[in-house]
């Protein structure tokens, strides 16, 4: 047996694997589980994208070695989505990098900035794997609570002004994971003038961008002016499109922070195939059409589940975007000890909010990825608890 070096020591396990082992026990025992615990995107991704791949599987040029950090028509794709979508103009050149899906470049956003002991700042409750770079690196965090009070938005005024001062990189993801709050922007302008006043680095997680709800189109932080002097956004295949398969998305934004990306690319992956790169481009450029009926199904499971719960005496609030609900667990429980209940008692599978930080401690997280009948039906097995 080996012994790991001290980096990978540093590596959070992932907390939700014991929920999947649990959840996979269950089915295994022939339980009929309500699974709202994981983030996997449970509709197929539209055929034109898939066809686009199956055609590009046939170019001889894609069977060799890729371009390092990837091929120039997927980069000039994605500034002309950027530009269609959201009025931001990006040169394809220098300042786009195609990644192995968003999670590689929260993690290469660490190892690029960061050295042992510099400090990050980090949403609670958020995204588990923003941790993971920062571990690695030796450097440490600093959390920044989101409470409902302040829509989910973390309050900078609350921050110890010391633990400003160490700071080098900002995380932020909206529309969030978990909570499924959308950024103003005044709070977008507001985090350019902190990350100028103390030179930090601003890395916006837009994986869940193409999903807003009630008409509300969420925002990109490179709208904001002034955004690509202070940092990238990452942007990902994954959701918008039902590619989270395909491992694909990107970071957008500051040349030189795009740059140090590419680097580690470069040393490490090359570039993914051309054929998934060529697909990529047909879905940014091709027909929306599939994402607004996307955006559609999600808010309609939305409302099925809200009004259900809400119908049966569970106070809960609607997301505005993203495909989660971020649910207060009734008095007398803790995330884990509702959680617990819901799958032994109800078989259904929800995220304890504590995996996503302490703050995350009252709270559930449900995935709106399953059909309404199955929604209708977590409703009616929470009712049949009596806990309201
Ligand atoms: N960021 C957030 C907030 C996510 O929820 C996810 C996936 O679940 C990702 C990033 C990573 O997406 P991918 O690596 O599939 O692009």
């Amino acid at each position: 047996e080996f012994e790991s070096s001290e980096a990978l020591k540093r590596l959070p396990q992932q907390f939700f694997s014991s929920l999947v082992q649990k959840v996979n026990a269950l089915v295994a025992s022939g339980a009929d589980v309500i699974n709202l615990g994981q983030g996997n995107p449970d509709q197929p991704t539209p055929l034109h994208i898939v066809k686009s791949l199956q055609d590009a599987a046939e170019n001889p040029l894609y069977h060799k070695y890729p371009p390092f950090s990837g091929h120039h028509f997927l980069k000039e794709a994605i500034a002309e989505f950027y530009k269609r979508e959201y009025h931001v103009s990006l040169d394809p050149s220098t300042e786009v990098a195609i990644l192995f899906g968003g999670k590689t470049g929260l993690v290469e956003m660490s190892q690029c900035l960061l050295n042992p002991g510099d400090t990050a700042l980090v949403p609670d409750p958020g995204y588990p794997d923003y941790w993971s770079g920062i571990a690695m690196a030796g450097a440490k965090m600093t959390l920044m609570p989101l409470l409902e009070e302040n829509g989910f938005l973390p309050d900078y005024t609350q921050i110890d002004p010391d633990r400003l001062e160490q700071a080098k990189l900002l995380f932020l993801n909206y529309p969030n994971n978990p909570t499924g709050a959308i950024a103003t922007p005044s709070f977008f302008k507001d985090t350019v003038r902190l990350a100028n006043r103390h030179k930090i680095a601003v890395m916006h997680d837009f994986a869940y961008g193409a999903i807003g709800f009630d008409g509300k189109k969420p925002m990109s932080f490179l709208e904001t002016p002034g955004a690509k002097d202070v940092g990238i956004e990452i942007y990902t295949m994954s959701k918008t499109y039902n590619m989270a398969g395909w491992r694909i998305g990107f970071a957008l934004g500051n040349a030189s922070i795009i740059r140090m990306i590419n680097l580690i690319q470069d040393h490490f992956y090359v570039s993914l195939f051309g054929g998934i790169q060529e697909a990529a481009a047909t879905a940014l450029l091709g027909t929306q059409e599939n994402v607004k009926q996307l955006v559609q199904l999600y808010e309609s499971r939305r409302n099925t589940l809200i009004q259900g719960l809400q119908q049966i005496g569970w106070t809960v609030d609607a997301p505005q975007g993203s495909f989660f609900a971020w649910l207060k667990v009734p008095e007398g429980f803790t995330s884990e000890s509702f959680s617990e209940l819901l799958l032994k008692k109800a078989h259904i599978a929800v995220a304890p909010g504590i995996g996503f930080g302490t703050t995350g401690n009252p709270y559930v997280r449900v995935g709106l990825l399953d059909r309404e009948e199955r929604l209708l039906e977590a409703v009616d097995r929470i009712d049949r608890l009596n806990l309201f």
